[in-house]
Parts: C-alpha cells; structure tokens; sequence
C-alpha cells in the first residue's frame, strides 16, 4: 500500500503558520489534506449556515492558494472516524497531523474516537497546541509569560514547493460527496465577512494602518465599533489566521510608533482570547453546566415567551433588539452589546444562561466555545470570582447610540421618533404616539419586563446569591484553577 502523511484541518483554515502542515511535508511522504463536513457537527445545536459558508470559503480560499503546488484539500462529507476507516484500508497511513482542538463535547468525543482508532493501528497522530493553550493544565502558573513565549516564537514557514500530494481514490471521493443542501454554503452573502485568509489578511492590514485610530474611543459603540473595532474574531476562531500571526504583525505595527495605546489595548485582548480558550480547555463542563455549582440550585424554570422574544429582538427596548436583529443578519456585534444581551436575557428576563447559549452561537459568526461559554457565564454572574454587572439597557442606548443611529438602522418600524425619545418608547405621550405612529403592542412591542423594577429586583437575586456559601465555597476552587491574582497567591 502507498506511504502517506494525513493533515486533518479543522478549526485552522490557512496556509501559514501551521506546524502540522509544515511537519508533515517535512516528514516525506506523500501528503492527503483533508476537511471534513461531519453531519453531527452540522446537525449540533450551535451550528447556522454562516459557519459552513465562512468555513466553505476559507477552504476556497486555502485551494486557491496552493493550487499552483499542485496542492488541493479534499473537502469531504461524513464521519470522521469513518472515513478514517476507510482511509487504513486503502493508504499505509505514517502519520496524522492537526491541530489540538479546545471544542464542544461533540468534537471531544470524536477525538477519542479518533485516538481510538489511530492507536489500535499504531498509527502516530501527531497534534500541536494553538493559542498558547496547553492541554492538561491544573492551574494557571507561569501561563501568561508561557503565552508571550508562544506568541513571540518564531514562525515556521510552510514549504509548499516541497510537499508532493498523494491522488486521493475517485471512489471514495464520490461516496462522502457534498450533499445538494450544501451548495447553499457557496452561494455569496455580501452581509457577512467573507471567509478565508485572503480576507482575514485585508481586515488585519486596514486595522494596523488606518481603523486601529480609532479603536479605543468607539469600542463601546454598536455602530462605530463595526469599522474601528479589528473585525478579525471569525478568522481568528476559525482559524484563518493565527493568533501568533496576528501578534506579531501588531507588534511591528506598535514598535513603529502611531496610535500605540490602541494597538496594544487591542493586543491585550489577543490575550484574553486565549486565556478564556485555555480556560475551556480545563473545564469543558462549562458547555453545559455553570463553573460555579453553587449556582445550580437558582436555575430558574425557561419561560418560552420571554426566551422567544428576546432571540427575534422583540423585546420592546430598542437597544436590545436592535443588537439582536443586527446580530441575526450580520453576525457581528461589539463586546459591550454582546455582554448587554446576555445581561438583559440572565437579569432582566432572569433567565439561565443556558437558555441563550445556543442561539447566540448560531448568530455569532465567529463563535468559538472557548470563549463563547466563559463569557456567558460570567456576563450572567454565575462565576462567583467576577464584578456582577447588569447592563442597563436605557442607560446603554443614551451613552452609546445617543443619536439613535443604529437603533434606526435596524428598527425601522421606529424611525420616526425623535432621536431623544427613541430610548424608552415606553414613555411616548398619547400625543407623540399619534404623531410619530408609534402603535405600541402593534407596530413596536410594549416592554416585556418592567423598565422600573426588573433590574432592581435581578440585582437583589444575583447579590444574594453571592453570598450563598456553596458559592462562596466553589469560587475559592475555581480562583485557585483558573487565575494568578495575588488575592490568590
Ligand atoms: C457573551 C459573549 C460571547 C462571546 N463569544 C465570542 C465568540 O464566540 N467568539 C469570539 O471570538 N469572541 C466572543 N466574544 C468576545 C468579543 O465580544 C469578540 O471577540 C469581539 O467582539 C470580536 O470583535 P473584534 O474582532 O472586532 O474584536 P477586537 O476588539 O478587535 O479584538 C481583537 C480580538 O481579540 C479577541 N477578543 C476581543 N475581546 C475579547 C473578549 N472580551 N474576550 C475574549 N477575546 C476577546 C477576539 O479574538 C478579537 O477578534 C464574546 C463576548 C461575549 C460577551
């Protein structure tokens, strides 16, 4: 049987800083590269259509670049542990490179599968850390200077013009073919950012010279932050681009002098990307349950109406709404809106984080568990360890949308308003509703909770809670695992 090297790519769809790629040409055998569209993936319930087509068009992206090597991805349809299977019995495998994923208990359990396999055949599987995120961890000693090490180390190039791609068997092409419903992916959506390095590149290189200016002042701001803020989450979470590329490209752009408390504001947060990733990596329960137990025993039984209306942006406070019609047909918003709508939906709402986690995923183009899931649940004050902030949404709108831009952007149903009254519509006179036709209940929900007791009485909930010595108990734990502070120490 033919000698081979397998590289299996998943969440790190580039070309360029890619120790498996690159150790996989070096090993010498012929190379098969390969993606695959797994059904269990596609049917979880925090996958959307705007993760295939970005992840269809980074892929395109990555076969056009090495189409002049002669290089191409087979891009197939099925099972992993199937078609690795299958694989064995065709190809003397030597080895199988990737990269070490932090994911969802979905593509856990396939990687044991996976290792399963590989070991019964003794067939190396040969997998490198991303982020600076090191698997088996038990706390977080020396994890910041190890994270700058791995941020600043050297970049192996990939040799392309070495690698000799093995002609993968027609047949087996032809049987984990691309269902029809999947040419949904290759049709264009001009909304969204579009995937592939090609892109992530130009997003990098128009924020280092020009967007980072500024940053800083509009981070906050649901329609400023869409051109000054870097835009670089999806190729980041998919791998477009690597944090280390990333890093040291800004790094360059810091040591060559303007708007540098931007840039290095913004280099802060390439940090905290892979601090909450090294977070999930330790204690992937957070999928499912809150990482502090102590709050198991608030969880409140899902209220449907409540849940629905606040995932279709019909809430009645335009902030809300707007943020979350925005996020439905763009897949983008700032920090601060994403932390508001979970604050709205686990405070005001007093709903469970749970409830929200899986449609947010599906809307958020760049969702990556890593930091999806310890931002829910710190947004939502069920850590125990961080500040509990319960974002007023008025307050939220008046400071950060003052002149009700992008409320109106995506309520046009409120356009007519004057800008200082589009903030609580609740408080229209008759006269004004009449003027402006505003039918409130009919063309503009009414508020779903009280503007005047439901973050007063949230906040009552959440500081008792706080207090509750189960809590108490869990957070000394999860301190001690998963931060340095010298509160700590
Ligand atoms: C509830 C909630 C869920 C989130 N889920 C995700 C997610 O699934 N994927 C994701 O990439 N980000 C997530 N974030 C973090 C953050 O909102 C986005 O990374 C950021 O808004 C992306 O925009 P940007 O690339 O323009 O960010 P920039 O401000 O330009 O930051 C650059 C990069 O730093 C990282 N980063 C920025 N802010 C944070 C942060 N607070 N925590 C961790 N990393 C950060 C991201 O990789 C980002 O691309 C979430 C935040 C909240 C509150």
């Amino acid at each position: 049987m033919q000698k081979i090297s397998i590289v299996w790519l998943k969440r790190d769809l580039r070309g360029a800083d890619h120790p498996p790629i690159e150790r996989a040409i070096a090993a010498g055998y012929p190379l098969i590269l390969i993606y695959v569209f797994e059904p269990s993936l596609i049917a979880a319930p925090q996958s959307d259509l705007r993760h295939w087509r970005f992840v269809w068009e980074s892929l395109s992206d990555l076969n056009e670049q090495i189409r002049s090597y002669s290089g191409v991805v087979e891009v197939l349809f099925g099972e992993v542990p199937v078609i690795l299977e299958r694989l064995c019995s065709v190809f003397d495998i030597q080895g199988m490179y990737s990269h070490q994923e932090s994911g969802i208990d979905i593509t856990f359990k396939r990687d044991l599968e996976v290792k399963q396999i590989l070991s019964k055949k003794n067939i190396p599987w040969h997998e490198y850390p991303q982020q600076g995120v090191k698997r088996g961890r038990k706390n977080r000693s020396n994890w910041v200077q190890d994270w700058f090490s791995y941020v600043k180390g050297p970049i192996q190039p990939v040799k392309w013009g070495k690698a000799t791609f093995q002609e993968f068997p027609k047949d087996f092409r032809i049987e984990h073919e691309l269902p029809e419903f999947t040419s949904l992916w290759s049709a264009k959506n001009p909304v969204f950012q579009p995937g592939g390095s090609t892109s992530g590149n130009k997003y990098l290189k128009s924020f280092l010279l020009e967007r980072h200016r500024t940053y800083s002042k509009h981070i906050s701001k649901p329609e400023l932050s869409r051109k000054s803020c870097s835009r670089l989450s999806p190729y980041l979470a998919w791998g477009c681009l690597s944090i280390r590329q990333v890093y040291q490209q800004s790094d360059q752009a810091l040591k060559s002098g303007e708007a540098s408390k931007s840039i290095s504001n913004f280099m802060e947060r390439l940090r905290w990307h892979c601090h909450f990733i090294q977070k999930f990596e330790m204690e992937s329960s957070m999928e499912y349950n809150s990482i502090n137990r102590g709050f198991e025993k608030f969880k409140t039984e899902p209220n449907q109406f409540l849940i629905l209306a606040w995932q279709k942006g019909a809430t009645g406070y335009p902030l809300v709404d707007a943020c979350m019609r925005c996020l439905i047909e763009t897949g983008y918003l700032n920090f601060r809106m994403r932390a508001m709508l979970v604050s709205f939906l686990t405070h005001h709402l007093r709903q469970n984080w749970q409830t929200g986690a899986d449609h947010l995923a599906r809307v958020f183009l760049d969702f990556e568990p890593g930091i999806h899931y310890p931002q829910l649940q710190m947004q939502a004050g069920v850590t125990g360890i961080n500040t509990v902030r319960i974002y007023n949404p008025v307050k939220q709108s008046q400071d950060h949308d003052p002149e009700g831009v992008f409320i109106k952007k995506w309520l046009p149903e409120l356009t007519s308003i004057p800008n200082s009254l589009i903030h609580e519509p609740w408080n229209l006179t008759e006269m004004e509703k009449s003027i402006y036709k505003i039918r409130l209940g009919e063309t503009y929900p009414y508020p779903i909770v009280s503007p005047v007791t439901a973050a007063s009485e949230a906040r009552d909930i959440i500081w008792a809670a706080q207090e509750d010595p189960e809590v108490k108990k869990e957070a000394r734990g999860i301190l001690a695992r998963h931060t340095l502070t010298k509160r700590w120490k």
